[in-house]
């Protein structure tokens, strides 16, 4: 555990040191950052809908870890001295500035609202996509601070996406990516359980 609280610190440090650079952030860099913060948004207020509604885990442990990452998001949005688009919306539940997540949170919350498979299967997406979104967006900067909060992310992706696969089996549902190759996700599927440097399972 006690690993774990050295953690923030570190990434603390390493975002304070970029906060006076703000300007070198091309639009593309700044809009990744805004919609990744509202991304994570998906994942936890998808989460916290479903969770609601089954009332099992892995919803319950993990909507809290996407709070952590949307959290980490607007870290970057200060940093940066960006519009946090969550705020606009003074965070309301299920409510977006990207029309596209907004599309998303509508499609995942009625689909899982039909089966549990369904809703586990809704997670699972979720994650593929987060995947996917973040290996884009890891590509399009350089900036070391902001390469690091995706890749935690991601990391934590990766242990959410074996958690609803591993639940779904539990049910005898053998998930098939519906985002990522087969490749990539059969690579993710049966890599350990992904410990990062110190940091905590979410
Ligand atoms: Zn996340
Ligand atoms: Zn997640």
């Amino acid at each position: 555990m006690k690993q774990y609280f050295f953690a923030p610190v570190f990434m603390l440090a390493a975002i304070s040191a970029i906060t006076q650079e703000s300007s070198i952030l091309s639009q593309q860099e700044k809009g990744a950052i805004l919609y990744m913060r509202e991304e994570e948004k998906l994942a936890r207020d998808v989460y916290n809908f479903l969770f609601d509604k089954w009332e099992v885990n892995p919803f319950g442990n993990i909507r809290h870890s996407e709070q952590v990452h949307m959290d980490r998001m607007k870290t970057l949005i200060e940093a940066y001295k960006l519009e946090d688009p969550v705020t606009k919306n003074n965070d309301k539940q299920g409510i977006f500035t990207d029309t596209i997540l907004q599309k998303y949170y509508t499609e995942l919350s009625g689909a899982g609202s039909v089966s549990l498979t369904g809703a586990l299967k809704a997670g699972a997406k979720i994650e593929e996509l987060d995947i996917k979104d973040l290996d884009e967006r890891i590509k399009q900067t350089k900036q070391q601070g902001i390469i690091e909060v995706y890749s935690y992310l991601r990391m934590a992706s990766e242990n959410h996406l074996r958690a609803f696969v591993r639940r779904l089996k539990m049910q005898d549902i053998n998930y098939e990516p519906v985002i990522l190759s087969k490749e990539e996700f059969d690579k993710i599927i049966q890599s350990e359980h992904n410990r990062g440097s110190g940091m905590r399972w979410n």
